[in-house]
């Protein structure tokens, strides 16, 4: 349920009314605009009558919300949410470029890949060390040693750094980690996205291969009933009949997603398609779609890299692709 406010509503108006909502077993969300005030209500409203709470003095309107996911619904909270991490900002009109490898693979090759993108305009730094492999022979990353040689990347360039996390139990290695990743697989690991709503770090969910925008949605909204409100969704691909790409892009995912929620919503390109060669179209596609931001795999060596290097741009791709998405957003936005 949202309360709109009449713009004369009083602070002492507003307070009684908050603790009387509050009485009735709601926890509120508050979003105070220029002119209106819009009070969320999240929890079991169904003890609420909304006769009484229309004929109240300051209230203008009262609407119930139909959708299940309330913290993450637009309706509660119309503008967009600005994931700001120590200044890198995702979100509100700009564009986050997430760069870097699949894996972290040693310290040359970690550091190269770093100053690389860093110098083409990315805004942050990405890379595995907790690897979510279909085959449990494949590499399955440096573990804690990768976070180490991130932490170290992130020291020398200066951006901030975006990794995952698999298991409650390597959360000790996140402490200096900006941005904790959720991966596809882990979308609807509920109690990992109730523990990670508890944490002061933003949290970058991905779509799962099978999973509709209420869905992940709702995965957002087990992170943010927590109390952690910093959540960027990305869409990666989903799996379809198509066999030709590793998944196909759900570009429809963007407008979509930023009508029904104002989180940040990114694109990723690499994963979705799998192969270098179409990830620029893909890039321009999302920006154009209006994506907050992209992330997208680097390697200096994609021939030998010990995760998707058929889907890894060298830094060189990298630059060039980069100098177009840029025309474009200035084209644009
Ligand atoms: C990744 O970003 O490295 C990754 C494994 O992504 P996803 O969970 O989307 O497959
Ligand atoms: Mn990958």
């Amino acid at each position: 349920m949202i309360i709109l406010l009449k713009e004369n509503a009083s602070e002492q108006q507003l307070n009684d009314l908050s603790r009387w909502l509050e009485e009735q077993g709601v926890s509120l969300h508050a979003t105070k605009g220029l002119h209106q005030t819009i009070l969320g209500l999240i929890g079991d409203t169904s003890r609420i009558d909304i006769g009484q709470v229309m004929q109240m003095e300051i209230v203008e309107d009262v609407k119930r919300v139909q959708e299940p996911f309330k913290s993450a619904n637009r309706k509660f909270h119309p503008l967009d949410t600005v994931v700001d991490v120590s200044g890198a900002k995702i979100g509100g009109g700009g564009l986050a470029v997430i760069a870097g490898p699949c894996s972290i693979e040693n310290r040359e090759q970690i550091h190269c890949v770093a100053e690389a993108v860093k110098k083409s305009g990315a805004t942050f730094l990405r890379g595995g060390a907790f690897k979510p492999r279909t085959s449990p022979y494949s590499f399955q990353g440096m573990q804690g040693a990768g976070i180490e040689l991130l932490l170290e990347a992130k020291k020398a360039t200066g951006l901030p750094i975006v990794t995952e996390l698999m298991d409650l139990s390597q959360l000790e290695y996140f402490d200096d980690v900006d941005v904790i990743q959720v991966g596809a697989r882990n979308m609807q690991n509920f109690e990992l996205l109730k523990q990670l709503g508890r944490l002061k770090k933003p949290i970058l969910l991905k779509r799962g291969l099978m999973s509709t925008y209420q869905e992940l949605l709702m995965s957002a909204e087990y992170i943010m009933a927590g109390g952690n409100e910093d959540v960027i969704l990305c869409e990666r691909g989903i799996r379809t009949f198509e066999t030709y790409t590793r998944n196909t892009l759900d570009i429809s995912a963007v407008p979509v997603l930023k009508k029904l929620t104002h989180l940040p919503v990114i694109i990723d390109p690499s994963h979705a398609i799998g192969m270098t060669e179409f990830i620029p179209s893909l890039s321009l596609a999302a920006v154009a779609a209006g994506a907050d931001g992209l992330m997208i795999e680097v390697h200096n060596d994609p021939a030998h890299a010990k995760c998707d290097g058929q889907q890894s741009l060298t830094p060189a791709a990298f630059d060039a692709m980069m100098q177009k998405v840029m025309r474009l957003c200035q084209a644009i936005r």
